[in-house]
């Protein structure tokens, strides 16, 4: 099992200790409810360095939606269960206080033109509240290395923008979007999905895979146009946004010639959970 902390002081103890002894730290933060696409993260940090910390707390100030909050699942015993299998050393569980012990004071940084789009545009402060978290955890651990998923595309753009804004020396590698069998992206709020809902997510992966056979032969309006009819066939999924976009400055494109590889952002709302997804694709 993974030694489970709870608090800032009994992690650092452990960690400096290890530091000492020349070791290098992965580090891995999320919001618990863990599935396979954060033990692809654990996994990976646990191949790249000598200790893995994987943080479970549930970010308050990244939640521009209360009942999105009160809903998000938790469930530590299970997770520290998870992190056993995927090679993980500590598992830090702090409170909202442990985190924030002066009040929720957020980080003042602007991430420019990247925050204006997508989730920026859809969830005002979100990314605020996140790169507050990310960066109060990046105090704590001082992590060699910390593993972020590329499922949360601009999340990971924001992440490295923060990192270099800040001038902070941990270095953030993005790894994969795990897939379950039917290309629906892995994610904890699938869980809280109904049956129906669950049964017509697909969808959103399926469609804009087949979008790539489009580029060829339709603009890129036209191609954005085409997946979400496709993907609005269904009563219980509506299309927030779908973007194309250069993957460095995040950008909508408006032609293919723009980019040699382009990265096609989707949320989709349903009666439940919200989902967000990208998919990257080649332009020529
Ligand atoms: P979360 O718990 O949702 O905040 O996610 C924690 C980390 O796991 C983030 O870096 C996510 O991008 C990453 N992640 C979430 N879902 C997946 C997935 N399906 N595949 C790979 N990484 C993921």
């Amino acid at each position: 099992m993974p030694i489970s902390f709870t608090t800032v002081s009994d992690l650092q103890t452990a960690l400096n200790a290890d530091r000492l002894a020349g070791k290098k730290i992965g580090f891995v933060p999320t919001m618990g409810a863990l599935h396979e696409g954060h033990l692809s993260l654990v996994k990976s940090a646990a191949a790249g360095n000598d200790i893995v910390v994987c943080s479970i707390f549930v970010n308050p100030t990244q939640f521009n939606n209360a009942a999105d909050l009160e809903k998000y699942p938790r469930m530590p015993d299970a997770d520290i269960h998870l992190l056993k299998t995927a090679g993980c050393d500590y598992a830090f569980l702090p409170s909202v206080n442990e985190i924030y012990p002066n009040g929720k004071i957020l980080l003042d940084i602007h991430f420019g033109d990247l925050e204006k789009v997508m989730e920026g545009e859809f969830r005002p402060g979100h990314f605020k509240g996140m790169a507050t978290v990310v960066n109060r955890l990046f105090e704590i651990v001082t992590p060699d290395n910390a593993y972020f998923g590329k499922k949360d595309f601009q999340q990971l753009a924001i992440v490295k923008n923060m990192v270099k804004q800040l001038g902070l020396s941990v270095n953030v590698i993005g790894c994969e979007t795990l897939r379950e069998e039917d290309g629906l992206a892995m994610s904890s709020r699938n869980m809280l999905l109904t049956a129906a809902q669950r049964k017509a997510a697909p969808m959103i992966y399926k469609a804009r895979r087949t979008a790539q056979e489009f580029i060829p032969f339709h603009t890129v309006e036209a191609v954005k146009e085409l997946v979400t009819r496709y993907i609005q066939q269904s009563p219980l999924l509506k299309v927030e946004y779908f973007e194309i976009v250069n993957p460095e400055t995040l950008q909508p494109i408006q032609d293919w010639n723009e980019c040699k590889e382009v990265q096609g952002c989707i949320a989709v709302l349903t009666e439940g959970p919200r989902l967000i997804d990208n998919i990257t694709y080649a332009t020529i």
